[in-house]
């Protein structure tokens, strides 16, 4: 039975590089019928806060993930706030002190941090020295009374470590660089290693699949299954993404959080289709996918060993496609509080036109790839075009001004509206003035809307009402009929 584990330090939003982890962690899981666990790792009192834990549970669901076991859903092998689980590190802790695998260290950090200035100068690798290791019970006594404060350090045998990796396949580390490391931190709290060796080893994690930023912690983690009479579980270690800037992805990157996509109108099924593209390739190669679809043909060491590199462009492609295939109900629903923010529609849902907010929707969502574009691209539905001056030259043009007349009068002429009469009214204003194409084009829908994009010309003038049209056009005409 697979069992996988996404383990967040609360101290950050959750960002693209981290969600990608738990995206990945719960497609294994989905693949292998498995158990998908969320384990908060809280330890760090001073950098942990309860709201981040909440921003990335809301922004997890909000994704689709779910889990079967963790702090909001409970489950047998819980708590899983490594914040409640003091008392079963020190337990643990204490079982290794007596069995000898660890021991009480009395270097104070300046001391520490003293040696590793001296072992950088003298070009040794800056690990722990051991020094406390084989302390007499004389000289323990001695600490002991002057108050010092201790730490506890697992015992590092010299050996070479050899681990398989699903994705970067046979990994050595030669464990005599590293130096007998802490598991208690003199304040009683359990150090990063400790506290994830333990939890995996209570919550029968079968597959660690996390950061390869993680790869040197695994022998250790490794050393400690060991001393805990545990079979270690398969790693994975996944590549890490950048950023355009080539630096990796991380909470400082603010940008890159998913709640700020989530602000900005992505879809949760584009943020999700996009990671699982960060790394990993269907077969059949296409980029634009519902993840259900793939599960059965998720293989985790097809996983690429390089890093990938976070690419707005293709998040926005995709955006786009997702959008104009979305049921417009729904992208109705979602417009709503943006165009609610920027005052162009009312507070009160009962005084929504829902008809010609459908209209609007679907006739600018070809042109956005999130639903906050949607208050820019469809504002002059909304509120008096500002035209550029440029535009207003262009306007003034005595071929613009043939258009814009005879269009005028023929808007007098077409109502009701449909795309066939549209038609006729464009075919006549051209028989009229002799002028095609873009000359035709383009001042009406410069007049209308201020600008040279944007939805159809039927969408335009069907959502605008012909009486609006009308005065738009007019308000540059020159010479008035
Ligand atoms: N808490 C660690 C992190 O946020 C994850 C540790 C792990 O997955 O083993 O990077």
């Amino acid at each position: 039975m697979v069992r996988v584990r996404f383990a967040p330090s609360p101290t950050g939003l959750l960002h693209i590089g981290n969600a990608r982890m738990a995206v990945f962690n719960w497609l294994f899981a989905k693949r292998y019928k498995g158990t998908f666990i969320l384990r908060i790792e809280d330890t760090d009192a001073v950098r942990s806060e309860k709201k981040f834990i909440d921003q990335l549970i809301n922004d997890l669901h909000w994704l689709g993930l779910t889990w079967q076991e963790g702090p909001d859903v409970g489950g047998q092998y819980g708590p899983y706030l490594q914040s409640e689980r003091l008392h079963i590190y020190h337990d643990i802790c204490q079982r290794f002190l007596k069995e000898g695998l660890a021991y009480r260290c009395y270097c104070t950090s300046e001391k520490l941090e003293e040696r590793r200035q001296i072992a950088r100068l003298t070009g040794k690798p800056p690990r722990y020295d051991n020094r406390c290791r084989d302390l007499t019970d004389k000289q323990k006594k001695e600490f002991e009374s002057t108050g010092l404060k201790f730490t506890i350090r697992f015992k590092v045998p010299e050996e070479l470590l050899v681990f398989d990796d699903l994705v970067r396949g046979s990994c050595q580390f030669d464990m005599s660089l590293i130096g007998d490391f802490v598991i208690m931190r003199s304040d009683g709290t359990p150090s990063f290693h400790f506290a994830v060796a333990v939890d995996d080893t209570m919550m029968q994690i079968t597959h660690v699949i996390r950061g390869e930023d993680h790869l040197s912690n695994t022998p250790c983690h490794i050393l400690l299954f060991h001393a805990l009479h545990q079979k270690p579980p398969q790693f994975a270690h996944l590549s890490l993404t950048m950023g355009a800037d080539r630096a990796l992805l991380s909470k400082r990157h603010g940008a890159f959080s998913i709640s700020e996509y989530r602000k900005l109108g992505y879809l949760p099924e584009v943020l999700l289709n996009y990671m699982v593209l960060l790394g990993w390739a269907p077969r059949d190669k296409k980029e634009k996918f519902m993840v259900d679809d793939i599960v059965g043909t998720f293989e985790i060491s097809d996983m690429s060993k390089a890093s990938s590199v976070f690419d707005q462009q293709k998040l926005d492609w995709l955006g786009g496609q997702y959008i104009r295939e979305a049921d417009l109900e729904r992208l109705t629903n979602l417009a709503i509080p943006y165009l609610q923010n920027a005052g162009f529609i009312s507070t009160d849902e009962n005084k929504i036109d829902r008809t010609k907010l459908r209209l609007t929707v679907d006739a600018v969502r070809n042109n956005i790839s999130c639903m906050s574009q949607f208050v820019q691209e469809a504002d002059i539905f909304f509120k008096d075009t500002i035209v550029s001056e440029i535009h207003v030259e262009f306007l003034s043009s005595e071929i613009s001004q043939a258009v814009l007349l005879s269009f005028s009068r023929e808007l007098h002429k077409m109502n009701p509206l449909s795309p066939e009469i549209l038609k006729g009214v464009l075919t006549a204003v051209q028989k009229e003035t002799g002028i095609n194409g873009k000359g035709l084009y383009m001042p009406i829908r410069i007049a209308l809307t201020g600008r040279e994009h944007g939805p159809t010309l039927y969408d335009i003038i069907n959502i605008l009402g012909i009486n609006t049209c009308k005065k738009r056009t007019e308000r540059f005409l020159l010479v008035k009929k």
